[in-house]
């Protein structure tokens, strides 16, 4: 195989059909050569991505509830056994209640909170920590983040506070693995309509602000995402780590779009 990611062997996690963040990363790391293996959720997940994976050439399709610390070992310890070292990691999962992700902030249970944060935040350091155990030559590490852990954005609620905590869980990773040539990023994608944002309320009056508001006044696409998670899981993103890096058409540079001043 030929192109920027040859030779190069990754894990992408979060992959639920062809509309996922992490189908466009999939798609543009196998354009480049990467050989990829997939985790999924559940089940009813598997006859999904089967053949989405098989699309680009992969048959490792393992299953990993990231809430269960053991199927997080059998995943990797069948990398390990196929493998035997890893090059990267894609790492694109998020969950929380639904009826939590409209409404107030302070109306979010504990049960809840504490889930959220289990599955969006805990487990990017459950599975880096494996990982790098897998990556004697260094690597790079992956996750997906929202600008709603920066500014209170509508309905975001509790997904804001633990995207704040997994962006705080990247710098944390870079300094610890750094030591090791392990690159630790996060890519903050602007909305894009997938299984998990449809959970939002308003989501369509989110992408239309969005698309109105950002600079180059479009919202981005899976293909956009991609590209960049291409330049920092490859050699092109060699001096990058600890970053939250924007891939929103620049909507979290804006402060207040200019309009033709009204007379005041
Ligand atoms: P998606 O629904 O396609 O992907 C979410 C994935 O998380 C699914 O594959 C699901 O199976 C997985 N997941 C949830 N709970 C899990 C668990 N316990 N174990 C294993 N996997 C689990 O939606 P998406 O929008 O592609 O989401 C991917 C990531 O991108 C998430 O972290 C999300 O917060 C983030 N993100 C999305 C947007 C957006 O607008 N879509 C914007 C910024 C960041």
């Amino acid at each position: 195989k030929q192109g920027l990611m040859a030779g190069k062997r990754g894990l992408v996690m979060g992959l639920a059909n062809d509309k996922s963040i992490a189908w466009g990363i999939a798609r543009a790391l196998a354009a480049e050569g990467a050989e990829l293996a997939f985790s999924y959720q559940g089940e009813a997940l598997k006859k999904r991505v089967e053949p989405l994976a098989a699309s680009l050439g992969s048959s490792l399709v393992l299953p990993c509830d990231v809430g269960d610390e053991t199927t997080i070992d059998t995943l990797f310890q069948s990398l390990q056994d196929e493998w035997g070292s890893l090059d990267f990691v894609v790492h694109a999962i998020g969950f929380s209640d639904k009826d939590q992700l409209r409404g107030r902030y302070a109306d979010t249970t504990r049960d809840n909170f504490l889930m959220t944060m289990d599955i969006s935040v805990y487990s990017f350091t459950a599975v880096a920590r494996r990982a790098a155990a897998m990556m004697p030559q260094g690597g790079s590490l992956l996750t997906l983040t929202y600008y709603g852990a920066e500014r209170v954005m509508p309905h975001y609620n509790v997904m804001g506070v633990a995207k704040a905590a997994l962006e705080a869980s990247v710098r944390y990773l870079a300094e610890d693995l750094g030591k090791d040539k392990i690159r630790v990023n996060a890519i903050s994608a602007g909305p894009i309509k997938t299984l998990a944002a449809s959970g939002i309320g308003d989501f369509r009056y989110i992408m239309k602000w969005n698309e109105l508001n950002s600079p180059l006044r479009r919202n981005v696409t899976q293909e956009d995402v991609g590209n960049s998670a291409l330049y920092l899981l490859s050699r092109l993103g060699a001096g990058v780590t600890g970053e939250t890096h924007h891939v929103d058409a620049g909507y979290h540079v804006v402060g207040m779009k200019a309009v033709d001043a009204p007379d005041i």
